[in-house]
């Protein structure tokens, strides 16, 4: 795992002082409890701040936030400007832009810099309201943004920094159009900063066009984080329900992240989750903006250990320390595979991700794999009754499956080893499924912060 080995080498020599952030920045970051920053911040803050143009190849999970947000925030105070609209920071869900305006928020805490998040499925009028206050920067989904533009309530002819964000989920939910349209009320002489998981072909093209001599900041491979480990369960479609409470019953989990292909299948899911008693919310595109964040809200607080969302209700859920991942229905590309897993093993943490898998899923998990260069590990559920359906015949691989044993969890890394490699299952001891108490979330160091490198703390079960 070089990434967690790079960070590990360099905690000793590296931190957030030697950026030389302005003294009130470094506060912000302090009081959020960051003390080391990652590699993507570690490689992006400096040219950021030396106002280049800068291509991001990172994925959700890895501190793409902070390494845009430190660095534009320091230049604000370094360099007072205009009541303008100064930073515009482009998001692709209005979970995400408010995520980013929180850590904003947080960062400039000692600063007089304003942050507004503008996105629809809400009243206007607050956002009428704040923008009248003159925020320094604003963080918006492009829909609602081009529709306050339209409105006269927003002028970027004062823009410095254009951050176009997730870029690869903006092209996926069709939002490209709309990015094109705010490029054209943008001044040309700005910076602009543009970060993806993935690079397709759009967005080659894109950045071709509105970045200038920029910096290419990476943070590995463009593949799931490897803090992540992974585990295929070939499961014919009638009995997914049965298996995904069976591993919920045999699986000592944290909070977890069940993905579904429609709002429809997330609906019911959660339904039949909830009828087992689990602590259980769903996040889908039918609920309005107050149950969605409601949803997302008690998943964080601990009052749900187990979310079911659909993939794009996922963007930009921000929640530390989700041990499992669990594809309920496998995702239509790899990058919707790379985001769906990049909900854990966030910020050096380690996590579980599973899939479901029916035969008809062949090919996408090659592609999959060929994203992880690596095979998935097949396994079996012990104890499930798969009737005349053979796991071990529909996705085979070099070597048998690994049963999961009795009192051993495998597929899991520690934190300090590669994901399973072909064939093989890493193994660690696991502990008696935990039930939760009721005050029971689980504890996390440094004010619900991930733990560099150590796993997510305890299990749940559902409640007593
Ligand atoms: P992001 O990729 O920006 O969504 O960040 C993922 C998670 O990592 C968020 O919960 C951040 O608060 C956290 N995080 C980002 N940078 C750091 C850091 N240097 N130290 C600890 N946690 C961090």
């Amino acid at each position: 795992m070089a990434w967690l080995k790079a960070v590990k080498e360099q905690t000793l020599s590296v931190s957030f002082q030697e950026f030389q952030l302005d003294p009130t920045i470094l506060s912000g970051v302090k009081a959020v409890g960051y003390t080391t920053p990652t590699p993507i911040q570690q490689q992006a803050i400096p040219s950021i701040m030396e106002g280049k143009d800068v291509l991001g190849l990172a994925q959700t999970g890895t501190g793409k936030t902070a390494a845009f947000a430190l660095p534009i925030l320091h230049n604000l105070v370094r360099n007072p400007g205009s009541r303008k609209i100064r930073v515009l920071i482009v998001s692709p869900t209005r979970e995400l832009a408010e995520q980013i305006h929180q850590a904003c928020i947080g960062f400039a805490k000692d600063t007089r810099i304003k942050s507004i998040a503008i996105y629809g499925g809400v009243s206007k009028l607050p956002q009428f309201k704040g923008l009248r206050r003159c925020p320094e920067i604003v963080v918006a989904c492009p829909g609602r943004l081009l529709d306050l533009v339209g409105d006269k309530a927003i002028d970027l002819s004062g823009l410095e920094v254009l951050v176009l964000d997730e870029a690869d989920t903006m092209c996926d939910m069709g939002f490209l159009p709309d990015v094109r349209r705010i490029l054209n009320l943008v001044p040309s002489s700005r910076q602009t900063l543009l970060f993806s998981a993935t690079m397709p072909e759009d967005i080659r093209k894109l950045t071709k066009n509105i970045l200038k001599d920029p910096v290419t900041v990476q943070v590995d491979t463009i593949a799931p984080a490897k803090t992540v480990s992974h585990a295929l369960y070939p499961v014919p479609d009638a009995l997914k329900r049965g298996l995904l409470l069976a591993i919920l019953e045999q699986t000592p989990t944290g909070r977890t992240l069940v993905f579904t292909r429609t709002k429809h299948r997330t609906k019911r899911l959660a339904l039949d989750l909830l009828n087992h008693k689990y602590r259980v919310a769903s996040l889908q595109g039918n609920l309005s903006q107050n149950r969605r964040q409601q949803s997302m809200d008690g998943f964080r607080d601990g009052k749900f250990d187990i979310l079911v969302a659909t993939d794009i209700a996922s963007h930009g859920i921000d929640v530390p320390e989700v041990s499992h991942v669990i594809n309920f229905d496998m995702p239509d590309t790899a990058d919707a595979y790379t985001h769906r897993i990049g909900r854990t093993g966030r910020a050096l943490q380690t996590g579980e991700a599973f899939t479901l898998a029916v035969p008809e899923d062949r090919p996408m998990v090659r592609v999959v794999e060929r994203v992880l260069n690596a095979k998935i590990e097949r396994r079996r559920l012990p104890g499930f009754n798969y009737g005349n359906f053979n796991p071990e015949a529909q996705f085979p691989q070099d070597r048998p499956m690994q049963p999961q044993r009795d009192g051993v969890q495998p597929g899991s890394n520690n934190g300090t080893r590669r994901p399973a490699g072909p064939g093989q299952a890493t193994r660690r001891a696991a502990p008696a499924p935990a039930r939760r108490s009721s005050a029971g979330a689980p504890t996390s160091a440094g004010g619900g912060r991930p733990n560099f490198g150590q796993r997510p703390t305890g299990g749940y079960r559902r409640p007593a």
